[in-house]
């Protein structure tokens, strides 16, 4: 009964027509808390088979997320979608730099490395530095080359070179061949063999990496940081193929769109997120059809939208996941620029609330990781965020000095923002819906998320769950108790906010 409970059902926050921000409300400690933080599991699930052991999704936004933030927020067990603003010199759309930081994600960890980089043994060692540099894997250039006869990646192997086989200063004019370990004091190993035995090779011989041969010819290459890489990160968001999965966004636009997901799929991508401001279109609708007939297996994720009517729609468009928010977000000036947006946490609660098939991404107003478990508890499958992660050591940009406070700070700025609109690209060259400011400088993603997850958890704990599908059963079963903030509390949060 609504009277001898604490505070509020759902239905009373969400009472018709009105519009629930994150300031406005706070959950009750009313449940008993007998579970261990340790049993508590933020396990997700966005669809196609992708599943995020941290439910954290780095928007598409061009001060927020590169492939250092696509790798680092992988690793911490959420995952990045690259954004589509990149121009070459001209000012043109350049699509090739979406698929090659794509690749640039995809090659960061591996099992099998699958077309290692190779040199020829007449290469100069110069060279092989250069190449390195060109090819390189998170921060670090690579330094360990199989050597093949004709230089290919899947050549007849004849030698190795690691940096320590050479020095810097003395040897960068020497071929390969005169530096590099020859075939006949080389270990290798003969495919067919499991990833497991291949790691074992790499411990029982004391060396970093192990080439993979078939008929003398290169196959793969095995490398140690792989698996240190493993053992550092746990969480890690992760393909078959022991890649980190990677989304990238897509227009409408079909003429732009087709060569876009064609590239960015060749490229290794798992999936895609239709990036709109509005979702509920004809145009989003023709998107989702052709990526869901064309690319079968990759995740698809439509939006932005926030009432259930839209939710219905995008259902039957075959989507696998949608970004829910509109006119919520830190930088955003929608609501005043055209009248229409919603309040983010209605906007999560109605639509959650309306779909069976697609999972919900709570995206836009999320400031501090309170409002994450909020999100999640009012029926998100993950969160999106732009703001909170802005300002990280990964993001995109400098970090400079606020000369009013004197406090380190990030560049952020709404994609639909002036500032943003490559060559007209969101079609709002005229009317802006997003702008441009700073966020405070939050350190690397690797401290910063697991402060996130800890507070998430923290949150879980007090509610006793011990998985989101836990704490949306919750909400389904008037166990989540809410009491709405008086204004005063919320002006007090307002001081927290994001620039
Ligand atoms: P290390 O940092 O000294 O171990 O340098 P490596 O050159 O062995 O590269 C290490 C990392 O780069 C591993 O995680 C590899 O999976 C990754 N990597 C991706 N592609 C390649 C490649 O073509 N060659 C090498 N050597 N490493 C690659
Ligand atoms: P934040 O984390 O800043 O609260 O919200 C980020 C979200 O705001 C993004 O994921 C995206 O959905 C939305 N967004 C990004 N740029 C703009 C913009 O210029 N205008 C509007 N209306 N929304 C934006």
């Amino acid at each position: 009964m609504e009277s001898s409970k604490s505070g509020i059902s759902a239905e009373k926050l969400f009472k018709e027509g009105l519009g629930i921000n994150y300031d406005d409300f706070t959950i009750l400690d009313t449940s008993f808390t007998d579970i261990d933080r340790e049993e508590i599991n933020l396990e997700t699930s966005l669809g196609k088979n992708v599943v995020l052991k941290t439910p954290i999704i780095a928007s598409p936004m061009d001060t927020v997320t590169n492939a250092e933030m696509c790798i680092a927020i992988a690793l911490q067990g959420g995952i990045g979608c690259i954004h589509y603003n990149f121009k070459n010199p001209d000012g043109s759309l350049d699509i090739d730099k979406q698929a090659e930081i794509v690749k640039q994600v995809k090659r960061f960890e591996n099992g099998f490395i699958e077309n290692p980089v190779t040199v020829s043994p007449e290469h100069k060692i110069y060279e092989t530095i250069k190449i390195g540099e060109e090819h390189k894997v998170g921060k670090s250039a690579i330094d360990t080359f199989p050597v093949t006869e004709n230089g290919k990646s899947h050549g007849k192997v004849v030698g190795i070179l690691r940096k320590q086989d050479y020095s810097r200063t003395k040897h960068t004019n020497l071929m390969v061949k005169e530096r590099m370990i020859p075939l006949e004091k080389l270990i290798m190993a003969e495919w067919p063999i499991t990833l497991d035995e291949a790691n074992d090779m790499l411990w029982d011989n004391h060396i970093l990496s192990l080439p993979i041969v078939e008929n003398g010819n290169l196959k793969y290459l095995v490398t140690r940081s792989d698996l240190d890489k493993n053992e550092e990160y746990p969480l890690a968001t992760k393909d078959d193929k022991k890649r980190l999965r990677v989304l990238f966004a897509v227009e409408t636009r079909p003429e732009i769109a087709y060569e876009r997901l064609e590239k960015c799929f060749n490229a290794g991508a798992d999936g895609c997120i239709i990036d709109t401001s509005q979702g509920y279109t004809k145009y989003e609708r023709d998107m989702a059809k052709y990526i869901e007939k064309k690319y079968t297996d990759k995740l698809l994720i439509g939006g932005n939208i926030s009432t259930k009517e839209a939710c219905e729609a995008l259902e039957k468009w075959g989507l696998d996941a949608y970004r829910c928010g509109q006119g919520s977000g830190s930088i955003c000036t929608t609501a005043g620029a055209i009248g229409i947006s919603s309040a983010p946490v209605s906007a999560v609660y109605d639509c959650a609330k309306t779909t069976k098939k697609m999972k919900t991404i709570a995206d836009g107003g999320i400031k501090q990781v309170g409002d994450i478990v909020k999100a999640l508890a009012v029926g998100a499958d993950a969160v999106m965020l732009g703001n909170m992660l802005a300002g990280t050591e990964e993001s995109p940009g400098d970090v400079i000095i606020d000369p009013q406070s004197g406090l380190p700070i990030k560049g952020y700025r709404g994609m639909g923002s002036k500032e943003a609109n490559v060559s007209g690209i969101r079609g709002y060259s005229r009317l802006p819906q997003g702008f441009s400011g700073y966020v405070k400088y939050r350190d690397s993603i690797h401290e910063w998320v697991p402060l996130i997850i800890d507070g998430i958890i923290s949150g879980f704990h007090v509610k006793n769950c011990k998985s989101i599908k836990e704490i949306h059963k919750k909400i389904d079963s008037g166990d989540l108790r809410f009491q709405i903030n008086s204004s005063k509390q919320s002006k007090e949060k307002g001081l927290y906010g994001p620039l």
